[in-house]
């Protein structure tokens, strides 16, 4: 991504972690052993196709194992390099800890456009991708656990998860080696929408909290709030449904890489959804417009803007033109150091990335203990539930000689299965981070804003443990 001459993504990160350091007093020499990644492994491995070859580089970076095992997605893109990857395995290993889920911080990212291979090359190319990796023990169930990231999702995950159980067949846990698998695989319930679940949850206790909605001068909650969302991929288009069907947002814009579409009176994300996958373009949607330069409209008006796309979006050229009053991070370092500097002068508040688009991981770790278990979640307890309440409406009706209102009897009755579990778990992963980083940032007059906030409690906590298990 060009940034122009603002600082790279992983020089960013590197930033924000200085400022949060200096905040700190932490024993001399600890920052610099938390700061950069532990080690990287770059790949290099050829696939055969018919009497052609190719070759094909990958890698995966480790950057803190203070919990074991690390954890990170792995990204399918042309454009990944090795600097980015170890940008974001540093920004796994603050959002573990943010969100208290037991891991170190990892990424992986293979270089290769995957809309130019069928499913059949894409297949061979990450089993033999995951055999690189799982030989020098750059995934394994108790060592390093892959996810999805982007251009990745449940398919590849389900390769990845079946080439390492024909590599270690005794391995009981084998099938925790990687996350995001689809359920009828050992995956869990929840997974693939827990992203955009997140931001949805975490856009809630953001307003929950009137103090911090005045902070970017506005009043009220989610309903009737203009969004500009930039991205209808997974996270994007989950993160805009939910908040339109379920907290009355507004979505006036869509963005995506070759456009964008705007309706003032809000757009019908599942439709527009539907229009993306038939067409293979948000543009030309009935009854909103198009525009060709999506960047600009990343500008537009709006309450709220989510860019959930890739890194580096928001630049200090651009970001004197962003008009919105709250910029909330579903991707990882959608804004350059710089351009957020930029906007916390101007009073525009950034719920930052490692916070808002946490729910993917912590499903993650949802999964890997399922996984560990060999169980469902709720499959010992579900049925109990729901006896108890239909004991509940029975024992209310006897006192009363009234009739519970049906909507209030099956609601009562209903036992909790893995979804309605992992919202729960989810739900308040991302109320309590909130408070946590909140809490920091209104009581200490160094810490300038939520980003940094959010750094000093995570630095605070693998910092701990790096104390307490003596290094
Ligand atoms: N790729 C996701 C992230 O960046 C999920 C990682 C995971 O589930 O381990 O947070």
């Amino acid at each position: 991504m060009d940034v122009g001459t603002d600082s790279s993504f992983l020089d960013g990160v590197y930033k924000s972690f200085d400022r949060a350091i200096a905040t700190m007093s932490l024993p001399p020499g600890l920052a610099d052993k938390m700061k950069q990644c532990n080690s990287v492994f770059m790949v290099r491995f050829a696939v055969g196709f018919r009497g052609r070859y190719e070759v094909f580089t990958g890698w995966r970076a480790v950057h803190s194992e203070h919990r074991l095992p690390v954890k990170g997605g792995i990204r399918y893109s042309p454009y990944v390099d090795q600097e980015e990857v170890e940008a974001l395995a540093t920004l796994m290993s603050f959002k573990c800890a943010l969100v208290d889920a037991p891991f170190g911080g990892a990424k992986g990212g293979l270089c290769i456009d995957p809309s130019k291979y069928d499913e059949d090359a894409l297949e061979r190319i990450t089993r033999k991708f995951t055999s690189e990796l799982a030989k020098k023990g750059y995934i394994n169930p108790s060592l390093n656990v892959p996810a999805p990231d982007m251009g990745t999702g449940p398919r590849e995950m389900a390769w990845i998860a079946d080439t390492y159980r024909h590599l270690h067949p005794e391995d009981i846990n084998a099938i925790a080696c990687v996350t995001g698998k689809p359920v009828t695989q050992g995956g869990i319930a929840g997974r693939v929408e827990a992203t955009g679940r997140g931001v949805q949850y975490g856009l809630r206790e953001y307003f929950r909290h009137p103090e911090d909605v005045r902070m970017a001068n506005m009043e009220g909650g989610l309903g009737g709030k203009r969004v500009i969302m930039q991205g209808l991929g997974n996270v994007g288009f989950h993160a805009s449904k939910f908040l339109q069907q379920e907290d009355d947002a507004k979505i006036v814009a869509v963005i995506e890489y070759d456009g964008a579409v705007i309706n003032e009176n809000g757009l019908n994300i599942a439709d527009l959804k539907e229009h993306q996958l038939s067409t293979g373009s948000i543009k030309e949607f009935p009854g909103a417009t198009s525009v060709a330069n999506g960047m600009e409209v990343l500008e537009m008006d709006c309450d709220i803007l989510i860019p959930a796309a890739l890194e580096g979006q928001i630049t200090s050229e651009s970001a004197p033109r962003i008009k919105a009053k709250l910029v909330a991070e579903a991707a990882n370092g959608p804004l350059t150091f710089e351009a957020q500097e930029y906007l916390r002068q101007q009073g525009i508040v950034v719920i930052p990335d490692f916070y808002l688009n946490a729910g993917g991981v912590m499903v993650s770790y949802f999964e890997w203990i399922k996984n560990l278990s060999h169980i469902r979640f709720g499959r010992m307890e579900q049925r109990i539930d729901e006896m108890r309440g239909t004991q509940i409406v029975e024992l209310l009706e006897e006192m009363t000689g009234k009739k519970v209102p049906e909507e209030w009897a099956s609601r009562l009755k209903r036992g909790a299965g893995e979804l309605d579990l992992v919202r729960s778990g989810l739900d308040d992963t991302m109320r309590k981070s909130y408070q946590h980083l909140r809490e920091v940032f209104h009581s200490r007059d160094d810490v300038v804003d939520l980003r940094t906030a959010a750094y000093v409690v995570s630095i605070e906590k693998i910092a701990l443990a790096y104390i307490e298990m003596g290094i």
